[in-house]
């Protein structure tokens, strides 16, 4: 099975840089997809803990080719920071390749996501304030700025003149605040230009060489499903899509070249940002849940939303992804919680619905309808096998199975590389 997608069932943050660096051991290729840098993965293995922004959870094995892929817009700045702590911390770096058809992020897509967000005042979308969605709107608008462009000085001027021109006509006559000046931002990305100049390639040619010759390829995901802006909770969700089929799209590998997807679930639910999650605990367990987990944002470091996990949402999940298996992550940090709670349906305005509705309205209205499971109270951090998990646990993994229709092919107790219960062959 040489092409996985690796991709985020929930609202994000399921543990996909987690089960990304794991499975790399034996993929030749991994290649990120799409976001940008308001996603994060938290990746801790023999070399350390390390916090992922844009490059591919697969950097931290030494035979891997790590691609940036067309789909994820870049900022410069930022992609040049972590390269350099990454090599800080010994990682070898030299086998990142980014595409020349990326997009990249520019100081005045920052300076428009706060003034957008600002101007939302109580209906605020909660974005991260990188700049990812602007930059992903400039893209579909033909104003784009792309890594290809950091090549030719002169191409990069041209758009940049373009481009900046109709964003201080937007920031003086609509936000009222001062201009961008061309000088700085041209003589900065010259700089970035020059640093990730050896990185960027047509990586469809490369990655067509790779498919061709039979190379083992992940394609990494960012952010979730529920984000999606065809099927998330619109508009509170992300500028690009996370689904499988946004892989395709955003590394340039085809549909039929895909041949599974494992997606990537906690065993409960979080979200941060704004919008409707119908199972979200507003109470002492949500906080509980929440410290023994340190449920906090990679990226932007707020606190994530809690809520019982949510069959009803990752059933849609698995079929809008196509999903061939499921990873649980986060098992152990149910072990001292005495009762479960999964959502297998909803309530809407009296009556029982079991599909996600598409409408934020209505699924702010949704009741969650519950079955409770008894907890094991007991430590799991340690199992290795799926039949050493207490009865309770093993119950549990086993009914959100039923419920998503899909299987599990493996489950995390725990952060680290290891930690991980395989039950069937993925890769
Ligand atoms: P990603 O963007 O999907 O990779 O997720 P994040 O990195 O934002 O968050 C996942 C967090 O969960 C990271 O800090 C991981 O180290 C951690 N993690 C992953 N799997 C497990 C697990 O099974 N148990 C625990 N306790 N933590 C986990």
């Amino acid at each position: 099975m040489p092409v996985l997608a690796i991709v985020g069932g929930q609202w994000g943050d399921e543990g996909k840089g987690k089960v990304v660096d794991q499975l790399s051991e034996t993929a030749d290729y991994v290649v990120r997809f799409s976001g940008g840098d308001n996603a994060g993965h938290t990746v801790i293995n023999h070399l350390g803990e390390f916090k992922l922004h844009l490059v591919p959870a697969g950097i931290f094995s030494s035979h891997v080719v790590c691609v940036i892929g067309n789909g994820v817009v870049i900022n410069p700045a930022v992609l040049k920071s972590e390269i350099e702590g990454l090599n800080k911390s010994g990682v070898d770096t030299s086998r990142l390749v980014i595409s020349n058809r990326a997009h990249l992020v520019m100081p005045y897509h920052l300076l428009q996501d706060e003034l957008e967000e600002r101007s939302r005042a109580g209906k605020a979308l909660g974005t991260t304030k990188r700049g990812i969605g602007p930059a992903f709107a400039d893209k579909t608008n033909r104003l784009g700025i792309r890594a290809c462009d950091l090549l030719d000085k002169a191409a990069l001027g041209e758009r940049l003149a373009m481009a900046l021109e109709n964003k201080n006509t937007l920031f003086t006559g609509v936000y009222g605040v001062a201009p961008m000046s061309y000088d700085q931002i041209y003589t900065e990305y010259c700089a970035y230009a020059d640093f990730l100049a050896p990185f960027i390639q047509d990586t469809v040619v490369l990655l067509e060489h790779a498919l061709t010759n039979k190379k083992r390829v992940i394609m990494e995901g960012a952010q979730g499903a529920l984000l999606d802006p065809d099927f998330g909770t619109y508009p509170y969700g992300t500028s690009s899509s996370p689904l499988t089929a946004g892989g395709s799209l955003g590394a340039g590998i085809a549909p039929n070249r895909i041949d599974s997807a494992l997606g990537i679930f906690k065993v409960y639910c979080t979200r941060v940002g704004n919008g409707a999650m119908p199972t979200e605990l507003m109470d002492d367990i949500g906080d509980t849940i929440r410290d023994i987990a340190h449920e906090y944002g990679t990226t932007t470091g707020r606190p994530r939303r809690i809520g019982w996990f949510d069959a009803v949402a990752a059933r849609y999940s698995c079929f809008i992804n196509g999903l061939t298996s499921v990873a649980l992550t986060r098992l152990d940090v149910l072990d001292t919680i005495p009762a479960l709670k999964i959502c297998t349906a909803y309530e809407l305005d009296g009556a029982r619905v079991g599909y996600f509705p598409a409408s934020v309205a209505d699924l702010e209205k949704c009741r969650p309808i519950y079955e409770e499971l008894p907890g094991w109270n007991t430590p799991i951090t340690h199992v290795r096998k799926f039949g050493d998990l207490p009865i309770e646990a093993q119950r549990y993994v086993r009914r959100i199975e039923e419920l998503m229709g899909c299987d599990v092919g493996m489950a995390c107790c725990g952060p680290a590389r290891e930690q991980v219960i395989q039950m069937k062959q993925i890769f």
